[in-house]
């Protein structure tokens, strides 16, 4: 989500005639866009920041701009007391704050320009900032914001604040600006992404916008993210299982596989229905890959109850894991009434676990695919190498002289690991 507020913003100022810096010494705004989901997160961001207070001291027409999360929408009065070297703040995904400020500054242009542009952004239409024209494969669309579901270990809801979908025509027209401008893929992002549409004036919902993005010509590949599995819907499966440029690949987290902790999260499903949902996910799409978050160490969670989430995990095969230790984050139900009582070091005994297991999970699902033909959609070549994915999201990387960016091409594997796998173009058919 972050990424897609930065390019926004990014793009908006470069419509106003700023251009991007790789030297913060060199900038007239530095723009610091926070995450503090788990507290190593929010240190990092503090750090940033931190770091910024002596090019302000030497520069004092430096805009310095701190966005996000660390403001939150209800600001965050005590930073801004903190941090008196920041200008100007801004909620997640709202530039808003900085072009109205640059315009009263006139700084580098006119309050009617930075209104223009701010009414550009909230037509949907993106200009790609300079430095991503003709190269952006691979982007992200937010579509709805907030939460409102309240898990009690979660900020997000409290920084993020309650759930808004963005308009269709909005969405649409993002998408067809993107497309116009060579991207391929598109990522839809939302907390929870399948209640797209549920709060909107003319309810619709996620399954019908997928319908409308797969006529855009040009989009290759559509995806989205994160769902959760009270809401995953049969008319959202039949979508992902009928649009062929729709990719079979689901992010619907379980968190915990102990009924008892997910009644502490609030979570609102047990165990058995994920495995129910998980099941039925594979029937329905055939091939599918499934990626889940699990969070280790939540309070009170005993030995016993990990071992259930391990079997689950162990049981299910997922494609990928991501895994966290619980963090307590502040004014979070749980940081407020749960005593943070898992030790660290039984946390990472507990992450280290589960990462060993997903490791062998992976391999094992991943070497499936030695010797086989895959189609990969190509998005940079790093030191050398072509980077892309496939579309259940497996990442590969091809030695080729020719030049593949934004190329869908059929690739035999040849080697595989768990995070990553290696291939080569093949000529033969697809198989
Ligand atoms: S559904 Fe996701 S974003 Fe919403 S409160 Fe729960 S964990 Fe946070």
């Amino acid at each position: 989500m972050n990424v897609a507020d930065s390019r926004r913003l990014a793009s908006a100022l470069e419509q106003l005639g700023y251009e991007p810096t790789r030297q913060p010494t060199e900038a007239d705004v530095i723009v610091l866009n926070t995450c503090v989901v788990r507290q190593s997160a929010e240190d990092k961001a503090i750090g940033r920041l931190s770091s910024l207070r002596p090019l302000k001291d030497h520069n004092p027409d430096l805009v310095i701009n701190l966005m996000g999360c660390l403001i939150g929408v209800r600001g965050n009065q005590k930073i801004l007391e903190r941090f008196p070297w920041v200008d100007v703040v801004s909620a997640p995904s709202d530039p808003e704050p900085l072009l109205a400020y640059l315009g009263q500054r006139g700084a580098k242009t006119s309050s009617d320009a930075a209104y223009q542009q701010r009414n550009a952004l909230l037509d949907g239409e993106i200009i790609l900032p300079k430095a991503e024209q003709g190269t952006l494969v691979s982007a992200y669309i937010p579509i709805v914001y907030g939460c409102s579901h309240a898990c009690t270990y979660c900020i997000i809801p409290l920084k993020r604040g309650i759930e808004r979908s963005r308009p269709y025509a909005e969405i649409l027209g993002e998408a067809h600006s993107l497309a116009r401008q060579g991207v391929k893929e598109i990522t839809l992002l939302g907390q929870i992404v399948d209640r797209y549409g549920l709060d909107l004036p003319n309810p619709t919902t996620l399954a019908m916008l997928l319908g409308d993005l797969h006529q855009i010509e040009g989009i290759q590949r559509i995806r989205f993210l994160t769902s959760h599995p009270n809401w995953m819907t049969d008319e959202l499966l039949e979508a992902v299982q009928a649009l062929p440029k729709v990719c079979p690949h689901i992010e619907v987290p379980i968190q915990a596989g102990d009924d008892d902790i997910l009644r502490a999260m609030r979570r609102g499903y047990t165990s058995a229905a994920y495995r129910q949902l998980v099941a039925k996910i594979r029937e329905r799409i055939p091939g599918v890959s499934i990626a889940t978050d699990i969070i280790v160490g939540f309070p009170g969670e005993t030995d016993a109850q990990f071992q259930n989430t391990y079997q689950l995990l162990d049981d299910l095969r997922m494609d990928v894991a991501h895994l966290a230790r619980y963090s307590p984050r502040t004014g979070t139900f749980s940081e407020r009434k749960m005593e943070d009582d898992v030790p660290d070091k039984v946390k990472m005994d507990r992450f280290r676990r589960l990462e060993t297991l997903q490791e062998e999970i992976a391999s094992e699902i991943n070497a499936r695919l030695l010797g086989k033909s895959v189609p990969v959609l190509f998005e940079e070549k790093k030191r050398g190498r072509w980077r892309g994915r496939t579309p259940t999201n497996k990442l590969v990387f091809v030695d080729s002289t020719e030049d593949l960016l934004g190329h869908e091409r059929p690739v035999r594997i040849e080697w595989t690991g768990p995070w990553s796998m290696i291939g080569m173009l093949d000529s033969s058919p697809l198989g």
